[in-house]
């Protein structure tokens, strides 16, 4: 029997949806299987672009309140309209949802709106309906960690999608988890006048940060106004009069201590989502934190069984998902691909923005590699001098004896973008001669990058 498509995705996220496009283009048979109503997954709903509009909103509120006078431009004091924000925000939503619909179409994607159940390696149900595949791709991505301490109520305690959705700008704001989510939803409200503390199990902020940017960024964030409590575990939240009370231990003397908020953000990590798949039924084998494990080609222990982006190993990342979901179509077409881990940017869209790729100085360290580091401080550059924005720096690693770059970490202005020359670097096997003898043109905050090449070299 000829089975209905040669490739079933499940989940269309960024992971999904890119390898169903990439897929079909290559000239497979192709559905996409997604539960929501809305395609694009996490990222394109309650993540990534909601989050992202809410932090450019944010800032160009905060730039005009601090900025704009000292460059000659005159306004009334600026106002938030909240509802307009969250209206803007949904806007993009919709765009770009909207816009994968179709991309689905003219790829000639059959996009399947249910829940997907895999009934056998090659069989999967949706409601009544009983699809066949030759392959299937599981993209379910993730969805908040659950907390032993309380439950989201999508009004006073809340999880990142409830966060995105608030009603009203919140007096008081707790964060649970210093990580990136918790931290970038921290920058919008604390923008936007709300006062925001958060509270870190850890001793440090943006866990697996190289050391010395978490640190300058931490002293940043303060200065912005932001509070932190560190090496505390929020153990219990109740909610009293719609206020939020705040349980926490402080791990370093065993204290317990209350606070009280308006609202409570948990961002204390996600898990995969596999609720009702069936993986069980079928012996998909996942490790102890719920992950699908796969094999380098992303191969499930069914071989035409595929897991990519955050229900599987790897950092919880939009384009590492993409690129899985590219590396998995090319493989079903006949090509070979590999992803290179090692070169998957993390940016965390604060102002300043952080990035790195690569090793940390730790990683490095533990590795006994022999390395050399070159550092450029932004106060050093003239158009961030110009722009108002000269926190931060940038960091390059490299092997001493070879002068290969190995590892990039930047906080500063466009530390987001600007990471992609080195990461193209790194793709060539550059060394950082390389980057200082390319010309860079003046004035750009890329300069930082070339000079912290330069400091690399003597
Ligand atoms: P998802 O995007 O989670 O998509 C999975 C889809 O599968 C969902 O739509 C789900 O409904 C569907 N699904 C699940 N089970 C079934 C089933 N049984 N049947 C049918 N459909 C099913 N990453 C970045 O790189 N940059 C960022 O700036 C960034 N910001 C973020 C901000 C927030 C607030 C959050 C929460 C996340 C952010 N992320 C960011 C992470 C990013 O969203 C994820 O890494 C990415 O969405 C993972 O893609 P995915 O395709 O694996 O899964």
């Amino acid at each position: 029997m000829i089975p209905d498509f040669d490739l079933v995705v499940i989940g269309s996220g960024p992971g999904g949806y890119v390898c169903a496009i990439k897929a079909a283009q290559l000239g497979l048979k192709v559905a996409c299987i997604e539960g929501q109503k809305s395609p694009g997954g996490t990222c394109l709903n309650v993540g990534c672009i909601p989050s992202k509009a809410l932090l450019h909103a944010s800032e160009a509120y905060h730039e005009s309140t601090q900025n704009f006078s000292k460059m000659g431009i005159e306004i009334e004091t600026p106002k938030v309209n909240w509802s307009q924000m969250l209206k803007y925000k949904n806007e993009m939503i919709a765009q770009n949802t909207q816009g994968i619909e179709l991309l689905f179409k003219k790829n000639k994607i059959k996009h399947i709106v249910g829940w997907a159940k895999i009934i056998s390696p090659t069989s999967i149900k949706v409601g009544k309906q009983l699809i066949s595949a030759s392959n299937i791709v599981i993209a379910t991505g993730s969805k908040p960690s659950p907390f032993t301490g309380a439950t989201p109520d999508g009004k006073i305690i809340v999880d990142s999608t409830g966060a995105l959705n608030l009603q009203e700008i919140p007096k008081k704001l707790i964060v649970i988890g210093g990580g990136v989510i918790g931290l970038e939803m921290s920058s919008v409200f604390n923008r936007i006048g709300t006062e925001v503390t958060v509270i870190e199990y850890l001793d440090h902020i943006a866990v697996g940060m190289d050391k010395e940017i978490s640190k300058s960024f931490l002293r940043i964030l303060k200065k912005q106004g932001m509070n932190f409590i560190f090496n505390s575990a929020v153990n219990n939240i109740k909610v009293k009069d719609n206020i939020a009370l705040i349980d926490y231990l402080s791990r370093s003397n065993s204290t317990k201590s209350t606070l009280s908020a308006n609202v409570v953000l948990i961002a204390t990590g996600r898990r995969p989502f596999t609720d009702g798949l069936g993986l069980e039924d079928i012996n998909v084998a996942t490790n102890n934190t719920g992950q699908i494990i796969v094999n380098e080609k992303l191969q499930t222990n069914h071989p035409n069984i595929f897991a990519i982006g955050d229900v599987t190993t790897g950092p919880m990342l939009a384009h590492k998902a993409e690129d899985e979901g590219i590396a998995v179509a090319e493989q079903l077409a006949g090509q070979e691909s590999l992803l290179n881990y090692n070169l998957v940017p993390s940016v965390i869209y604060t102002s300043p923005e952080v990035s790195s790729v690569g090793k940390t100085e730790q990683e490095l360290k533990d590795e006994q590699i022999e390395f050399k580091v070159g550092k450029f401080s932004f106060m050093g550059n003239g158009r961030a001098k110009v722009n108002f924005s000269s926190d931060g720096f940038v960091k390059i690693l490299a092997d001493k004896k070879s002068d290969k770059i190995l590892g990039a970490h930047i906080i500063g202005p466009g530390a987001g973008d600007i990471i992609h020359e080195i990461c193209v670097a790194m793709e060539f096997g550059a060394s950082t001669e390389d980057i200082a003898r390319t010309c860079h043109a003046h004035p750009t905050v890329s300069e930082a990058v070339r000079e912290a090449a330069l400091a690399c070299l003597d």
